[in-house]
């Protein structure tokens, strides 16, 4: 409520998020968890929370009036379609040079994403994380990270049967004729609830098409597992659809922090002005770059250093599609849940995921996105004169993540006969380089922070989500982030809250 006081602030409700408050409260603090989006657990008029990729409608985007889907042509069509303004669950956030995929809600990136639940190769942390003990993260840190997620790993067995994977064993087979090592991806989706799925004994949602909108069941969204744990405490109140606008010292210690109300079209219904001992920023690498620039550069958070908004990267996100030959169709029932990638990354600097066409047709495509090391870095900056955050990103900078990807997929094609698809992002465009769904940094962990989240000359403020890692961790990221996020809580508990 307005006016009100509490002992810690989380802004935002994604990974990072849900780690502090759910151990915060643990430890006896009451937590107040502030999120922009939605709520996200009332059926619509359909009977359903989320909508399927295949009919989007309003609650698909955040605040759109037509879809922007990332796979946006088929056959060389576009396939966008108009919708209703809505403060829907998935956000393309647009910068000059890129669309950033952000998950809108209580719960996240994990309301949207394909709960591909990755611990980087031990060898790879390093570069990952350089200020991080990487014995303590890989003997304490991911498993207990792993554990609360609730991840497991899809049945051999079942994998080489389903007819929902056969995608993902046309890419076995391609991947490993070309000498590359093919992996199975944990995921925090229910294996078994989509082996029922299969069997038609329950509602189908990976098997229906439910991605990126959200799905209504099998996937332990955080709203399931971390949330529902640090509510079940009785010490953590979640407001959904109120957005943090600004921090500041308040006269008598701790944080004045405003937040507005807003309605299911974006309009700010109330102002609201609270004081916080302590805040939590976990509002994604772009919100919390976003929200920490601005506040250092209109002077209300003076004392944060020139770090801040800077080390940004896309994970080295690209995608791309290859069209198979007629004998070696991808099927027409596709699991929307990825379970496989090939390793690359020591030889070509590219993981790639064996990722879902999953339109209900035959497509003869095999298609994947890539983590890839690319080397380039963006940074936030406030522009004064539109009241806006920009991010420096350019489209070219894309490049060695192409070249890394063509490090598969060119030896692939030569050893397959096979060429790349141009119909999927344009009109003869073979590469989809104007996006990440893995942006990273913003707010790096020892530079713009001290090693633990503390960010510099402003006791009681941390940052404890993605913006800490600067850029990139070698495969998709949230495991990395909410393992961060458990090492750096258990260490601020104990020694800023005893
Ligand atoms: P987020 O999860 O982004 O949470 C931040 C929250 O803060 C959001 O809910 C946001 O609405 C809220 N917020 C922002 N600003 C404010 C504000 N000012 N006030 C209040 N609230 C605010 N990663 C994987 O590891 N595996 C995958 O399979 C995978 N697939 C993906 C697929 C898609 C389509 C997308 C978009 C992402 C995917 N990711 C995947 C990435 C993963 O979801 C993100 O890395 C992760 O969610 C980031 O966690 P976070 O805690 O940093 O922030």
């Amino acid at each position: 409520a307005n006016g009100a006081h509490v002992p810690a602030l989380v802004v935002g409700t994604g990974y990072g998020g849900s780690v502090a408050a759910l151990r915060l409260a643990q430890a006896g603090v009451d937590v107040h968890m502030i999120e922009m989006g939605m709520a996200w657990d009332t059926p619509g008029p359909d009977g359903k929370i989320f909508c399927n990729t295949l009919e989007p409608d309003h609650r698909s985007y955040w605040l759109r009036t037509r879809t922007k889907a990332p796979l946006n042509y088929f056959l060389g069509f576009p396939i966008d379609r108009n919708i209703s303004r809505y403060t829907g669950i998935l956000d393309a956030e647009d910068f000059s040079g890129i669309t950033v995929y952000q998950g809108r809600g209580v719960g996240g990136g994990s309301l949207v994403n394909g709960g591909m639940a990755v611990t980087p190769r031990r060898e790879n942390f390093g570069a990952v994380l350089p200020s991080v003990n990487a014995d303590e993260m890989y003997d304490i840190y991911y498993p207990r990270a792993n554990a609360g997620l609730g991840v497991n790993t899809i049945d051999p067995a079942w994998f080489d049967s389903a007819a929902c994977y056969q995608y993902a064993r046309v890419g076995r087979k391609h991947a490993q004729r070309s000498g590359f090592p093919f992996v199975f991806v944990p995921d925090v989706y229910d294996w078994d609830y989509m082996k029922q799925e299969a069997a038609g004994t329950v509602t189908k949602s990976a098997l229906a098409g439910e991605i990126l909108y959200g799905n209504n069941h099998g996937k332990k969204s955080l709203q399931l597992t971390y949330i529902a744990q640090a509510k079940a405490t009785g010490r953590v109140a979640v407001s959904p659809l109120h957005k943090v606008t600004s921090v500041a010292p308040a006269a008598g210690g701790g944080y004045t922090v405003v937040i507005e109300q807003l309605n299911t079209n974006g309009d700010t219904t109330a102002t609201k002005t609270v004081t916080a001992d302590r805040v939590f920023f976990a509002a994604g690498s772009v919100g919390t770059s976003k929200l920490l620039v601005k506040l250092k550069a209109t002077g209300a958070l003076p004392n944060l250093n020139d770090e801040v908004g800077k080390g940004w990267g896309d994970n080295g996100n690209v995608m791309c599609g290859r069209a198979n030959h007629l004998w070696d169709p991808t099927g027409k029932l596709q699991s929307t849940i990825p379970c496989s990638g090939i390793d690359n990354w020591a030889a070509g600097g590219a993981f790639a995921e064996v990722a879902p066409l999953p339109t209900g047709i035959e497509t003869y495509a095999s298609f994947y996105l890539s983590i890839t090391k690319n080397p380039n870095r963006a940074q936030f900056s406030w522009n004064a004169a539109t009241g806006q955050v920009d991010l420096n990103w350019q489209t070219a900078w894309k490049q060695p993540s192409i070249d890394m990807a063509k490090t598969i997929f060119d030896k692939i094609n030569a050893k397959e006969g096979t060429i790349y698809r141009t119909d999927l992002f344009g009109v003869y465009k073979i590469w989809g380089d104007h996006l990440t769904y893995h942006p990273l940094g913003g707010a790096v962990l020892n530079k713009a922070t001290d090693n633990y989240g503390r960010l510099t000359g402003h006791p009681g403020l941390y940052v404890i989500d993605g913006s800490l890692i600067p850029g990139n961790t070698s495969v998709n990221p949230f495991v990395t982030i909410t393992a961060l996020a458990e090492r750096n809580i258990e260490k601020i508990i104990a020694t800023d809250l005893r």
